[in-house]
């Protein structure tokens, strides 16, 4: 037996609670892991509380992220006492995820720790922070460098955004963190940030083209902020686009494409091919800093984490929120 959040969907309704499960009930794959620690990205948010339609079939288990120990393997890769992580590939949407002690995955799916990291530390990253590392590279990959211009980080004091945020600064860029939570100014100015901005001042409708403010963006926002974004870009300037925070839609206009030459850069992490994967696990393993991680991570059990998925939605959980499944 092994516990778990089991989220169920029938005539009684939507529902989420930590469950004993058999063994038996896990299901098909190559690879059996003993989770150590899995994490509460926005998307385990919207799956625990059945906001948003992310989890496909039930019951399920959420957790799109995990770190433990390869318990058993028939995959060519891993035996029996591997340390592994696994982040995304529908884990925690169609196959039962990490927000347990046990899981049950395709081999073809891990990547192995980092010796860099511990569990813990790597679910502090998990999906956020490799997320935030894939926005990183892509930016780098369209040539943005420190002599362009600052980077602007939007939704900076979530998860996404704080590893963003320590990232760029460790990489020498002069970052810019936009919050609607003016109280956490100094827990961004401690990742790095050297400019604060509020919410507002880019959540609004704006226009088709504005001041030329920046050469690099990571939003986690969307909707009014991501168009406010883009019509800011300097000339030639990179914006990432990874998040929907703020909304799904994106009201903007073709200006900054074909005026000043923007580029905007789709980033997803969940069907992210495997070398890109391994490259952003080993990158984040050389610009991370951890005493930065460990600045925006806290720790949470099993049960906590089924109040905390509506906290995070609500904009109320400050960075990284890692689970100690066995806690
Ligand atoms: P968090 O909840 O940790 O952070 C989101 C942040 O966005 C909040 O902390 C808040 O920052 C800001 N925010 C929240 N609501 C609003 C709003 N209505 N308007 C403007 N800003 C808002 O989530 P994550 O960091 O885990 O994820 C961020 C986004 O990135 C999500 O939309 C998520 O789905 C997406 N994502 C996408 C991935 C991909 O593969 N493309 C992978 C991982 C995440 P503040 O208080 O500082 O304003």
């Amino acid at each position: 037996m092994f516990k778990a959040i089991l989220i169920e969907k029938d005539e009684a309704g939507y529902r989420a609670a930590v469950r004993e499960l058999d063994d038996a009930a896990l299901p098909a794959g190559d690879v059996t892991v003993r989770v150590a620690y899995s994490t509460l990205n926005y998307k385990d948010g919207l799956a625990i509380t059945g906001k948003s339609p992310v989890v496909r079939k039930f019951p399920m288990v959420p957790g799109i992220d995990l770190a433990g120990t390869v318990e058993s393997s028939s995959h060519p890769d891993y035996q029996a006492g591997d340390a592994v992580v696994l982040n995304g590939w529908g884990v925690g949407e169609t196959h039962w995820g990490g927000l347990a002690q046990r899981a049950r995955l395709s081999g073809d799916w891990l990547v192995p720790l980092p010796a860099a990291f511990t569990p813990a530390q790597a679910m502090a990253i998990g999906t956020a922070g490799y997320t935030a590392m894939l926005c990183v590279l892509a930016l780098e990959r369209h040539g943005v460098t420190p002599a362009h211009g600052p980077v602007v980080v939007t939704g900076a004091a979530g998860g996404v955004g704080s590893v963003a945020v320590a990232l760029l600064a460790k990489l020498g860029f002069s970052v810019a963190a936009v919050t609607g939570r003016p109280q956490e100014a100094d827990y961004l100015r401690s990742l790095g940030a050297s400019e604060v901005l509020e919410r507002a001042e880019l959540s609004a409708p704006g226009k088709p083209l504005a001041k030329e403010r920046w050469a690099g963006a990571v939003d986690t926002v969307g909707s009014h902020t991501l168009a406010n974004v883009c019509a800011q870009m300097k000339y030639r300037g990179v914006v990432t686009a990874c998040g929907l925070a703020g909304g799904m839609e994106l009201p903007a206009t073709v200006a900054p494409f074909i005026l000043r030459g923007v580029t905007l850069a789709g980033i997803d992490s969940v069907m992210c091919p495997r070398p890109e994967r391994l490259q952003a696990w080993q990158r984040l393993a050389a610009d991370l800093d951890l005493a930065r991680l460990g600045r925006m991570a806290h720790e949470i059990t099993l049960d906590e984490a089924l109040p905390t998925a509506a906290a995070l939605l609500a904009g109320q959980v400050r960075g990284r929120v890692v689970v100690d499944v066995n806690r």
